[in-house]
């Protein structure tokens, strides 16, 4: 899904999650694992208020596991609750229930201690594009994927999909946008494909990640593609262009009279970095 965000759409965006704030206990923000904070709204402090918020680090599967811990840890350190997922697979969505449950203890136990009943915990998910709401939505629905009717104050339509007996989440996500006023996040979002390369320039994007990967990847870069030296200079263009270049012979993207075909050899490298090719990894360090 591309979505063209002007001011309008997002005025209109904040609204839409803004009224639903109202129905809901708590927010599931959705993040990216591999570039948390590229993959943020910059507005969200304002957006959400002060609403109680568990942060989901998905795609877990293809971050580097050592630099999720540590934005697991700076997220921590930022007060709020923090989960990693591979809402793919499902691997960590059980742990959502438990965590909405912890986030929300004191006004749980509040109402116990007025001898209330506890309802089930109402939740929204929301995150920019591609970041896997709608999968995670399937994946908390499970099999049991149903509405539970009409409430007061729900605009009609509205439906609320259980998980399990003590959560339910509104069944259509919040959707944000990226902070595209950033020229790295914009790179960094298209080299994990969140946004579709054609906005930019193939080459620009596959330079982008290249240089990222060789920084702090080389190992992975130079097994892949069999390659022997890292590029001299990582601030010089022409060393990195060579890398890719390099790589372009290896996987046969040469043009006639044998030159490497600069778009081809950078379409190559960013399909089988985002297959996970070259192993998991992060694109954002805390
Ligand atoms: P949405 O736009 O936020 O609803 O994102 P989607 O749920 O449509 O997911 C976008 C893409 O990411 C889909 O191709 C999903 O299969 C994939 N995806 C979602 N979550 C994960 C995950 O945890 N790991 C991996 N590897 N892929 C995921």
């Amino acid at each position: 899904m591309t979505i063209q965000w002007f001011p309008g759409h997002m005025t209109r965006a904040r609204r839409q999650i803004e009224a639903k704030l109202k129905l809901i206990d708590m927010v599931v923000e959705l993040l990216d694992a591999r570039l948390p904070l590229s993959s943020r709204n910059p507005m969200i402090d304002e957006i959400l208020q002060n609403k109680p918020r568990l942060i989901i680090l998905n795609k877990a599967d293809l971050a580097d596991p050592v630099i999720t811990d540590a934005w697991v840890q700076y997220f921590k350190r930022d007060g709020h609750e923090v989960l990693t997922l591979d809402a793919a697979s499902g691997q960590g969505t059980r742990e959502i229930p438990e965590r909405a449950k912890l986030l929300l203890k004191e006004q749980r136990d509040k109402r116990a201690a007025k001898g209330m009943n506890q309802r089930p915990i109402r939740a929204l998910i929301v995150g920019i594009p591609n970041v896997g709401k709608s999968t995670l939505t399937n994946r908390l629905a499970g099999k049991s994927i149903a509405a539970t009717g009409d409430r007061p104050g729900v605009t009609k339509g509205q439906q609320w999909i259980k998980v399990g007996t003590e959560m339910e989440l509104l069944d259509t996500p919040g959707i944000l946008w990226p902070k595209f006023e950033d020229q790295g996040v914009g790179y960094r979002l298209a080299v994990t494909g969140a946004i579709r390369e054609e906005i930019l320039n193939v080459e620009d994007v596959a330079y982008f990640g290249t240089k990222y990967i060789c920084e702090h990847y080389w190992d992975r870069l130079a097994e892949r593609f069999e390659l022997e030296e890292p590029p001299q200079d990582m601030d010089n263009p022409n060393d990195v262009v060579e890398v890719m270049e390099a790589i372009g012979r290896k996987r046969g993207c040469l043009m006639s009279g044998g030159r490497v075909d600069l778009e081809k050899a950078s379409k190559v490298i960013l399909r089988e970095l985002r297959a996970g090719k070259l192993g998991r990894i992060s694109m954002e360090r805390p």
